[in-house]
């Protein structure tokens, strides 16, 4: 009789933040994996999806990062190794970026997909690690965008949204997006954050919201200039000042994520449903 080959079981959970552009993925993605890190002493590894390469200079200290794909341009997939690509900063978080093609030049998705398969066949996100983040570009839930959903690389989702309308559609798009790949890569919705950008009833329309996909609002984060100020000092709000009430917000939302186990494949609203829940609110951008 052969002995039945049990895997050890990972236990690191691979995550990715979707929303509309310039709705605060990075910000927040970067403050929730320096939370994670400092209140929480979790082992956080970023992997920047979107090709301004902007999802990890606050961990990194605003250092230029050069992409994995200009390092797979400059030497060829072979030579491209983890210590080539993955830096590491704030309490030890690694980072890699993606990049994109040469620009004009080529799919920008193309750069996602071969930047993911190119850290899996490294193995670079360890066993080790609590926590794996994907920041994805945009809402775009198409094409190479869509790959660490599509083909399971990440298992939850977490979509960043505001009170504000576009915000609301591009939250409702990404679902519907979820949807289409939840059943054959596995990926589940594990909450909207609410990302505040102070519109009147806000926190009320985002939980109506959620509850009317069928999620959670996960947690409401201020909007606080001390992000800007942590930013303008190429930090985090955590690194630059844990005891900051900002810092404990994203504390707040680290711990909901580390306890979560809120995961559904969501139902988006139709178009009516949606417009209807707008006008309610009386909210335009
Ligand atoms: P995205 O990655 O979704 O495109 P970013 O994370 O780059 O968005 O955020 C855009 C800008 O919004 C950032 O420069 C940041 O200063 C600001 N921002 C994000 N979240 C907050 C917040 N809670 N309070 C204040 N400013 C914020
Ligand atoms: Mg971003």
């Amino acid at each position: 009789m052969t002995a039945a080959t049990t895997q050890a079981p990972t236990t690191t959970r691979k995550i990715a933040f979707y929303g509309k552009g310039g709705i605060g993925k990075s910000t927040t993605q970067q403050n929730t994996a320096a939370a994670m890190a400092h209140y929480y002493g979790k082992k956080v590894f970023i992997h920047g999806c979107d090709p301004k390469a902007d999802s990890t200079r606050l961990i990194l200290g605003g250092k230029p990062q050069e992409t994995l794909m200009d390092t797979l341009r400059t030497l060829g997939a072979e030579k491209v190794t983890n210590d080539k690509v993955i830096r590491r900063g704030f309490k030890n978080i690694q980072c890699v970026e993606s990049g994109g093609p040469e620009p004009g030049v080529g799919c920008a998705g193309r750069g996602v997909i071969t930047a993911i398969d190119l850290m899996d066949k490294n193995e670079a996100y360890t066993d080790d690690l609590d926590f794996v983040f994907f920041d994805v570009l945009g809402d775009v839930v198409c094409g190479g965008f869509a790959m660490p959903i599509r083909e399971g690389k990440a298992q939850e989702v977490y979509i960043v949204a505001s009170g504000e309308m576009m915000a609301i559609y591009a939250a409702n798009n990404i679902a519907k997006g979820l949807v289409k790949y939840a059943r054959q890569s596995g990926v589940r919705l594990g909450g909207v954050i609410c990302n505040s950008r102070k519109v009147d009833r806000e926190q009320e329309f985002l939980e109506e919201f959620t509850a009317a996909i069928g999620t959670q609002m996960i947690h409401f984060v201020p909007r606080d200039n001390i992000v800007q100020k942590a930013e303008f000092n190429k930090k985090t709000v955590v690194e630059y000042d844990a005891d900051e009430n900002q810092a404990r917000e994203y504390g707040e939302l680290a711990r909901k994520i580390i306890e979560n186990n809120d995961f559904v494949i969501p139902s988006p609203l139709t178009m009516d449903e949606l417009e209807a829940m707008v006008v309610k609110y009386g909210i335009s951008d």
